[in-house]
């Protein structure tokens, strides 16, 4: 196949006529599909559903009394080992929450707003308050930054993380920075893992705001969809303290996509300090929360091996929708040079990276014929691409042929607003 570039006005205008055909026939197909959002599909929430088993009316809670009832406010023990085996800590560094991490991002935020870290000056008091944006990024960080008003800096990232000269810069050389949202492995959307030198240069900066902290969601932590073929990011806590920096980080992560999205638990790893600091807060917020799921979950992942195990039937689901996504993009695409996608290891995403100024009408075009996906910028702080180029495919939750008949659709668009805006030029 001919690379559309190489083409003359009209070869490319014929080819359109010919893709505009088959748009129509996908149409009249009435569609209704949605690659928009990262969620497991039913057959991978099934695989949990044992789980709901493990504490029931028979159980035996001689020793457990207690997870029955109010308190305990960081977490049973079974629960703080399992994510402390989770995140390679130790159990110490944990706090063990509700269902979402997500609500713990947003609730340690509004901590930093309202009371301050550490008794630093809480940020509602400062005139303006910065955050570093690696993109393309997870949406919903971002909204949380928006919504408490502070200012986002995109930050761009390469295979190996974020552009570290720049955080360096602004994170030394600009005291209202206070944050960067990180996820640190399979990294939603782009799927890359950031490097073990990145990882230490993060933990040696040497931030101008004492109350700078880290953001590590480090959701994708054990969703690896090859066993013989995995990346680990580096223990940042560890990272940081070895480097003098022991308070600079909060690191989270939940159950939602090993059990079930919305009914798993959430965890933090943190500093003694921040720990400390963060459970102060919450003994007027909590008196506890959900046990009985935490030592649910403890009782089915007993061991590193059960998890590992049950990670592993997750990616036999996965995998055929990834590489049938990506082979679909290698079959029809990858002669045109009309885009490039990523080929992770793991997450829950594949990154597709249009020509300039077309990711929206791409976006567009599979919405009219009945294909819903990610917003074109919601990547982006403010949902701004500059480059209006990326599009987060989501693979997940669609079955195998809807999927397929998705695929085919985005490619069709890629390849009709492609050869519109070479037309344009
Ligand atoms: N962080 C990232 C990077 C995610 O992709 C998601 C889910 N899409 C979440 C957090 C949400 O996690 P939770 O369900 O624990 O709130």
């Amino acid at each position: 196949m001919k690379a559309y570039q190489d083409m003359n006005q009209e070869e490319l205008k014929t080819l359109h006529q010919e893709l505009l055909k088959q748009y129509q026939a996908m149409k009249d197909l009435h569609l209704q599909l949605n690659m928009a959002r990262g969620k497991p599909d039913f057959s991978q929430i099934q695989l949990s559903m044992p789980m709901l088993d493990t504490i029931n009316s028979h159980y035996d809670f001689s020793n457990q009394k207690d997870y029955c009832n109010y308190g305990i406010l960081d977490g049973i023990n079974e629960a703080k080992q399992f994510f402390a085996n989770m995140l390679m800590t130790t159990s110490e560094h944990i706090i063990v929450y509700g269902n979402s991490s997500l609500t713990i991002m947003f609730d340690q935020i509004s901590r930093g707003y309202t009371h301050g870290y550490l008794g630093n000056t809480p940020w509602c008091r400062l005139d303006k308050i910065k955050f570093l944006c690696p993109v393309p990024g997870y949406d919903r960080h971002f909204a949380i930054t928006e919504h408490f008003g502070f200012e986002m800096i995109p930050i761009p990232m390469d295979e190996n993380g974020p552009d570290m000269d720049l955080v360096e810069k602004y994170v030394q050389e600009d005291e209202t920075v206070k944050g960067i949202w990180c996820v640190p492995q399979y990294s939603n959307p782009s799927g890359i893992t950031y490097s073990d030198k990145v990882v230490d240069r993060f933990a040696h900066l040497k931030p101008a705001a004492k109350d700078f902290r880290i953001f590590w969601d480090n959701a994708y932590v054990v969703h690896h969809l090859y066993a013989d073929k995995q990346s680990h990011v580096k223990d940042i806590l560890k990272a940081c303290e070895d480097a003098g920096n022991p308070d600079m980080v909060f690191e989270f992560c939940s159950t939602s996509k090993v059990t079930f999205p919305g009914a798993g638990v959430a965890a933090m790893a943190t500093s003694l300090n921040n720990k400390k600091d963060s459970l102060k807060h919450m003994s007027i917020q909590s008196i506890g929360h959900d046990k009985l799921n935490q030592l649910r979950h403890a009782q089915y992942f007993h061991n590193v091996e059960s998890l590992t195990q049950h990670m592993e039937k997750q990616a036999d689901v996965l995998k055929p929708k990834f590489e049938m996504v990506i082979d679909i993009f290698n079959r029809e695409l990858a002669d045109l040079k009309i885009g490039k996608w990523t080929k992770p290891l793991g997450g829950y995403f594949i990154t597709f990276e249009a020509l300039e100024d077309c990711a929206k009408n791409i976006v567009q075009k599979c919405k009219e014929a009945g294909v819903i996906l990610t917003n074109a910028g919601a990547t982006f702080p403010y949902g701004h691409d500059p480059h209006d180029s990326i599009i987060r495919i989501a693979p997940s939750y669609p079955p195998l042929d809807e999927l397929k008949q998705a695929t085919e659709l985005f490619v069709l668009c890629v390849k009709l607003v492609s050869i519109e805006k070479l037309l344009e030029n």
